[in-house]
């Protein structure tokens, strides 16, 4: 069965609006009424959408999709279905595609040659499509976050891998999904009246698929945004504790930025698919949805714990790179500063104490020291080298020393915290290339340039015996300490970088 766009209305979901209007004011603006209607309809021809819909088999672990391509695009003559066939380390995914037809413009069956499994060539642009899509789990639990799957608790859905839009630039849909009775589809994304979700980019959309049951932890922030966090399975900590991290971290990241970060946020938690996976997890922030794929933990303190890690380290990403306009690849960056901010605000909230934050940067220091000698977190133009541990472990201690030499040379008036809500800030609306961004930032100040001068276009290794100084931290070879009488110029750093904050919540504390 294939659905024909023709039978949406107009820009849909204003329609009903629309019609209560005409009922009470009928008689008296008829003409403003047919006005509106007419350049709904004007909007709706000049960017005519994809419609899509998905009917999900949860026991089977498959779904039936049919759709359109938008009827502008077809007219470029674009004679291929193209999915998605590898994403974040999980290759052959065109391999769950099968039974796919195509159909032209006119309601013809048009003949398709494969290409490959997932990219298929028709003799004349489709407008029409159908296929079945296998969605068991991925082989790799740990890639779970990342692709579609169905388990049977529920599941995900990354339109990104789900539809064929691979290669295409216009990328909005209307989407319906079909449910067995018993299941709900829950995402950040508004509804019609029959449940179709108005979609502006598909491969950043997710859906999750929850029993009907399952009911979303909700947190409205002081500065207006919508956070739903979705709990599936079972946990040891509870979800009171779960909201107030919710919240707690949501809040501190709102005043560092000193914005929500869209209007609506999802959060969905679940447990791997085949469920085991003790101590692991994986997680990806697409859009405005964090995904938190994850096994528990042995004890219920590591359980709290390690949920505040993950989406302090999360939810992060919905700012930076998520909110932001910059382009390239710029993950040494946001990645490194991911860890650096979620591990201060981690020790600023007495989640963690000083010594697990100084811990961290310890392990990420040895980490680093493994990485081949002039190896480089970026190179302008080019991929960065060394492999993605050593990039975010060195990233994280470039964020570090960073921050502390802003700190050290003005006196606390610039700092890490004060570069990334300006990077934020001024690069929310404004397209541009990450690298030339970060790097001109880091330019405007003497002690930022010698950094990123030679530890990040340059392949020189951070002086660990020297870079954490300003905090009185220092470097003994294997391991950061405190030094045992810091000055009132240190002592403020240590400050921000959340020293001292564990005595105010104890019962957090994590010393082993
Ligand atoms: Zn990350």
């Amino acid at each position: 069965m294939i659905k024909s766009p023709s039978k949406y209305p107009a820009n849909y979901k204003s329609i009903p609006a629309l019609g209560r209007v005409s009922t009470g004011f009928g008689l008296k603006r008829p003409v403003l009424w047919a006005f509106l209607l007419i350049l709904q309809i004007f909007t709706f021809a000049a960017a005519q959408g994809s419609d899509v819909e998905i009917t999900l088999d949860v026991v089977a672990k498959k779904a039936a999709v049919t759709g359109s391509y938008t009827r502008n695009e077809v007219q470029a003559a674009k004679s291929n279905i193209s999915f998605a066939l590898g994403v974040a380390g999980v290759e052959g995914l065109g391999e769950r595609i099968g039974d796919v037809r195509a159909f032209d413009a006119d309601g013809a069956e048009l003949l398709l040659r494969r290409l490959v499994a997932g990219e298929y060539l028709a003799p004349r642009p489709p407008v029409r499509w159908s296929y079945e899509i296998d969605l068991r789990p991925p082989a790799n639990r740990l890639a779970s976050p990342h692709v579609s799957w169905l388990g049977t608790s529920g599941g995900l859905l990354m339109l990104g891998d789900l539809l064929p839009f691979e290669g295409r630039r216009e990328r909005s849909a209307r989407v319906k999904i079909v449910l067995p009775k018993g299941w709900l589809a829950i995402s950040t994304y508004g509804t019609g009246p029959d449940g179709t979700m108005i979609i502006a980019d598909v491969s950043r959309a997710v859906v999750a698929i929850v029993r009907e049951t399952e009911r979303p932890i909700e947190y409205r922030s002081r500065r207006g945004t919508k956070y739903e966090m979705l709990i599936t399975g079972e946990w040891q900590f509870t979800r009171a504790d779960a909201e107030e991290m919710l919240g707690e971290i949501a809040e501190e990241y709102e005043k560092l930025f000193d914005r929500g970060p869209a209007e609506k946020v999802l959060v969905n938690l679940l447990p791997f698919p085949d469920g085991g996976g003790v101590g692991e997890w994986a997680a990806e922030t697409r859009g405005q949805t964090v995904t938190i794929v994850s096994g528990d933990t042995p004890f219920k303190t590591q359980s709290s714990q390690r949920l505040h890690e993950q989406l302090r380290h999360e939810l992060f990403h919905l700012w930076l790179p998520n909110g932001v306009k910059l382009t390239g690849n710029y993950d040494w960056f946001y990645e490194g500063a991911a860890l650096y901010h979620s591990l201060k605000t981690g020790a600023r909230l007495g989640r963690i104490s000083f010594t697990n934050f100084l811990e961290t940067l310890s392990q990420a220091a040895t980490i680093e020291a493994r990485m081949p000698a002039g190896s480089q977190i970026v190179s302008l133009g080019g991929r960065p080298s060394g492999n993605a541990t050593g990039v975010y472990a060195r990233g994280i201690l470039t964020a570090f020393a960073l921050d502390l030499a802003m700190q050290d040379a003005s006196r606390g008036k610039r700092s890490m915290d004060v570069f990334l809500k300006r990077l934020y800030v001024e690069n929310r609306e404004r397209e541009s290339e990450g690298n030339a961004t970060i790097l001109r930032m880091l330019g405007e100040a003497p002690e930022t340039t010698l950094i990123a001068e030679r530890h990040i276009k340059g392949s020189e290794r951070l002086e660990l015996g020297k870079l954490a100084l300003p905090a009185g931290i220092l470097w003994d070879g294997r391991r950061f300490a405190l030094s045992e009488k810091p000055t009132g110029r240190q002592r403020a750093i240590l400050r921000d970088l959340g020293y001292n904050s564990e005595r105010r919540r104890p019962r957090y504390q994590n010393e082993k």
